[in-house]
């Protein structure tokens, strides 16, 4: 039946038909078995005879009056195993108490999913002393014992002896390995509490694990934390149900639901485990199509159980066992292919891997009777599978600590890129600033300044004479201003052209920043070829001088100009001081003022510097 699959690793398989062919081997001989000095555990295949039954036609009173005409064998196996048959199989032993005291002694098939074992206890003339009925098929409570296994108590009196039968059968063909001991109450005792204890250590431990990861995966939401979950829990109810705690303590009243259990479980188990580690090793990224695979044998698994739910069970093992051979192979290539490409997620998944098949090739050796019964053996299974999880657990925070370590480079990386985004945008900013103030600055120039000479234009001399004007008012310091106006200067533009009276507009200004260059001098162009000149002195006299000084350095320029009766270009000058300045009242007076005595200075032959003096006029 459902035995078989009880191991999650179908190894066992391989073992389990090289026990067959042991089996094959003939004897029989029944030992007698001294049970009044017996003490600890005594393994009963090797002492016992087996009957195979294959048309179910016996029962116990045929075999009691045909005696040992019907081919009673002795097996030489560590542990009976009689895998698929359909067969029921009997099992004789004979027990002595040569002591002098009654013994009782137990008898355990300690294989907790056994469907169903019929037990009898023979006296010396052939009456059937005691019998049950019992089985995993069978309602817990038709167990002599409360326990996970059948134990069968066996009364011997002083000096007595007794025979033994035992008739297994199984629902539908599919047996598993039978372990069968003899031993006396207080081994019994001490073996049920070790075995208790380990399996209490371990059970415990799982769901340490399991209610651990669970609370981590409400805190964190990582996903690979519920697929763990989920399967460490699938695997739970799987171990549970096989050691026969699950029909024990959950469901005592329920043989056929408990039957049911273990190959949906199994199934289960395959698609928790697909799922799982997908997530682990990142799978679906890595390899899409081995991905498919792996969800297509776990899907057969657990299609393959479902005739379990109509009482079909041997068959379900025909196709489970090598589905789950194909999908275990499956998840060690890709874990050891992974790891090759230096995953380590990978190498801790195929490590605990490793150590669960190492458990379980333990386990197995021992249930073939290739290796002695042993605490290690006995429980390797529980120890590499609990090993499994824990290194699977360890993996997964491992795991989760990458993600968080990931996110923090990403967070980090972004904020990176929005200071050094910020940075150049600031830089831009700062830029495209300097470029408008420039811009400004220009614009501003552009519209004080007179383009062709570089000069302060006419709206300037209107406001900067007109602050000049009042300040001096205030101060009661004199003001010089003057106007030029170049000689003849139509006749050059008349006999040089335009553009060569365009040059000589620059080059009269230059000549003009080039002497008056203190810092209160304001030059102007007031208009085609007459200036304004805005002096920083502070009598008539030093005015005076300085523009004589001018005209005389713009004559030795000597520009040609031969329409004009000084033969090269010259300038006249009208220029106007005032104290205090109350006689002038705004820029306009000031200017008439000047362009009056330039105009004089034109009267008198061009080419001169008339002065007004306004002082005392006030
Ligand atoms: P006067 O000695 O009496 O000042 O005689 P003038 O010919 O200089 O005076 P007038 O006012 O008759 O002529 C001024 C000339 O200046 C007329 C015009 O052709 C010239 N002019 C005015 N602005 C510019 C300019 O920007 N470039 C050039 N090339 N010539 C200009
Ligand atoms: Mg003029
Ligand atoms: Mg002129």
């Amino acid at each position: 039946m459902t035995r078989r699959l009880s191991y999650p690793l179908p190894i066992f398989v391989a073992f389990r038909w090289l026990a067959m062919l042991l089996f094959l081997l003939p004897g029989h001989a029944l030992a007698v078995i001294d049970v009044g000095t017996l003490r600890g555990e005594l393994n009963l295949s090797p002492h016992v005879l087996l009957l195979e039954d294959r048309a179910r036609e016996f029962d116990i009173e045929q075999l009691l009056s045909h005696g040992d005409t019907l081919g009673w064998e002795s097996s030489p196996q560590e542990t009976l195993n009689f895998s698929f048959s359909d067969a029921a199989w009997w099992v004789q032993l004979r027990v002595e108490n040569d002591t002098a005291a009654d013994v009782r002694r137990l008898l355990e098939l300690a294989m907790p999913l056994h469907d169903y074992l019929d037990g009898y206890v023979v006296g010396p003339q052939g009456e059937i002393l005691r019998q049950w009925q019992t089985g995993n098929r069978r309602n817990f409570d038709s167990r002599p014992v409360v326990h996970r296994t059948f134990v069968l108590p066996i009364h011997v009196p002083a000096g007595e002896s007794r025979q033994v039968f035992l008739r297994l059968d199984t629902h539908d063909g599919l047996y598993d390995a039978t372990p069968l001991y003899l031993m006396d109450d207080a081994s019994f005792l001490a073996k049920a509490q070790r075995e208790l204890m380990a399996f209490s250590l371990y059970f415990g431990a799982l769901l340490a694990l399991l209610i651990y990861n669970l609370l981590l995966y409400l805190a964190t939401r990582e996903r690979p934390l519920l697929h763990y979950v989920v399967y460490l829990g699938t695997f739970f109810i799987l171990m549970f149900s096989t050691r026969g705690f699950a029909f024990q303590y959950w469901w005592p009243d329920m043989p056929t639901f408990n039957n049911q259990m273990v190959p949906l479980n199994i199934g289960l188990f395959a698609v928790t485990l697909a799922i799982f580690s997908d997530s682990y090793l990142n799978l679906r990224l890595h390899a899409p199509r081995l991905t498919r695979g792996l969800y297509g044998l776990a899907g057969l698994c657990m299609v393959s159980a479902l005739p379990a739910l109509f009482g079909h069970y041997a068959p379900v093992f025909h196709l489970m066992i090598p589905g789950a051979i194909l999908l275990s192979c499956l998840l060690l290539g890709v874990a050891a292919w992974r790891s090759l490409c230096g995953d380590t997620l990978a190498r801790i998944y195929l490590v605990a891997w490793c150590v669960l098949l190492v458990g379980i090739t333990l386990y197995f050796l021992r249930v073939a009777g290739v290796l002695p019964y042993n605490i290690v053996t006995e429980y390797a299974v529980q120890v590499g599978s609990g090993i499994e999880f824990l290194l699977l657990s360890l993996g997964l925070a491992w795991k989760i600590n990458q993600f968080k370590n990931e996110k923090l480079a990403a967070e980090r990386a972004t904020l990176d890129l929005q200071r050094s985004l910020n940075e150049r945008l600031e830089g831009e900013v700062a830029q495209r600033t300097r470029e408008l103030e420039n811009a400004n600055r220009q614009l501003t120039t552009m519209a004080r300044t007179d383009p062709l000479t570089g000069l302060l234009n006419r709206r300037q001399f209107q406001e900067l004479v007109e602050d000049e004007l009042n300040r001096r008012r205030r101060s009661g310091q004199p003001l010089l201003f003057a106007v030029m106006d170049i000689d003849d200067f139509k006749l050059y533009n008349d006999t040089y052209g335009h553009h060569a009276g365009d040059e000589v507009l620059m080059r009269v200004s230059t000549l003009l920043l080039d002497h008056f260059r203190r810092a209160g001098d304001r030059l102007f162009r007031l208009g085609g070829e007459e200036f304004g000149l805005l002096l920083a002195v502070d009598s008539l006299e030093a005015g005076q001088l300085a523009l004589e000084q001018y005209r005389e350095a713009l004559q030795q320029l000597r520009i040609p100009h031969e329409a004009s009766t000084h033969g090269v270009i010259t300038a006249s000058f009208g220029l106007v001081a005032c104290q205090g300045c109350a006689a002038v009242r705004d820029v306009e007076t000031l200017y008439r003022l000047a362009d009056k005595a330039m105009y004089e200075a034109k009267a008198s032959d061009r080419n001169r510097v008339v002065t007004c003096s306004m002082v005392g006029k006030a």
